[in-house]
């Protein structure tokens, strides 16, 4: 039996890109989607040239992120056409070849493998540093075939998003102990959600009133401050949301001998701009991975 001719022409299409970085995570709504957009603009940012892969079948969430829903795919004899939202920044989704975003996606795994062998095999990158590939949450079958069809042609590793609280953090084991079975290095664990950082300026300050009703007081308090201590309007106010006596991420890679790549905090800019599908390079974005980013590029 000669060899597998998908396994072929991907590795084929895949010739032409140097680094293919998978991100994972246990769970859905940890932000891995989020972590994944934010990573491409970083590189990108970096005069790097990225593609952006995403290949959640069951819940497609790029498109929104970006603002490129109902876009349409364009083929040429060369491959179906990323959509470019930097010039060095090619995005492709499945979410774009869903008939209805609003409509759940029951598909058995031969389909769902079927379609991400197509995306894999079909779309024309061309010449690409970094393609980050953004995996449907969990451990499932689509994941052995993501790692088996990447493998064909070389997969640097993976980056696993979680939270810092332990339901996260028990899935980030098993996603851990799935890379070593089938033999992809994890290249690191990001805790996103990690506390929350917000200027001070974005804070509403509420008191209560006579009869215990809430007041705005925010454009008193910034006054007086603007008005007495000018600096303090420049203070990022932290706060840890969650647990974290237990060590979060950083503590279990330590046990499970991962790297710990870093923590993203809840920045409600940054969701504020998924939501309105902009989320883009300026603003929030940079500050937010910069640090991770750095961790990740010393370690390819
Ligand atoms: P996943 O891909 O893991 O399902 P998403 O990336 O879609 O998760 O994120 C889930 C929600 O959380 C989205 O609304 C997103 O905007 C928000 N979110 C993710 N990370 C952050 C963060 N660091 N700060 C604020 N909101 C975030």
């Amino acid at each position: 039996k000669g060899p597998d001719p998908d396994l072929v022409a991907i590795a084929e299409r895949m010739a032409t890109v140097k680094h293919k970085i998978l991100i994972l995570s246990g769970k859905g709504g940890v932000g891995k989607s989020t972590f994944s957009a934010q990573l491409s603009f970083a590189l990108a940012s970096l005069d790097f040239q990225v593609g952006l892969l995403d290949i959640d079948i069951c819940g497609p969430s790029i498109p929104k992120m970006l603002g490129l829903e109902g876009q349409d795919i364009h083929q040429s004899n060369l491959g179906w056409s990323p959509i470019y939202v930097e010039s060095n920044l090619g995005v492709m989704s499945v979410g774009f070849m869903l008939p209805n975003p609003d409509e759940a996606v029951i598909w058995r795994g031969p389909r769902k493998n079927g379609l991400i062998k197509q995306f894999l095999k079909d779309v024309h990158w061309g010449e690409l540093d970094f393609l980050v590939v953004d995996a449907p949450p969990g451990t499932s079958d689509e994941h052995i075939s993501i790692v088996q069809f990447l493998q064909a042609t070389g997969i640097d590793g993976a980056i696993i998003v979680t939270t810092p609280q332990q339901v996260s953090l028990i899935d980030v084991r098993k996603e851990v102990s799935f890379c070593k079975k089938v033999g992809v290095e994890v290249l690191g664990v990001v805790e996103n959600m990690s506390g929350l950082s917000q200027p001070l300026t974005d804070f509403k300050f509420m008191k209560a009133g006579e009869h215990g009703e809430q007041v705005d007081v925010t454009k008193a308090v910034l006054d007086c401050m603007r008005e007495k201590a000018p600096e303090l309007l420049e203070l990022v106010a932290f706060t840890e949301v969650f647990d974290s006596s237990a060590g979060g991420a950083a503590e279990m890679c330590r046990e499970m001998g991962v790297p710990f790549l870093g923590k993203v905090p809840l920045d409600p800019q940054l969701c504020k701009a998924a939501e309105e599908g902009r989320s883009c390079f300026e603003g929030q974005s940079c500050r937010v991975s910069a640090p991770v980013l750095r961790g990740m590029i010393e370690k390819l």
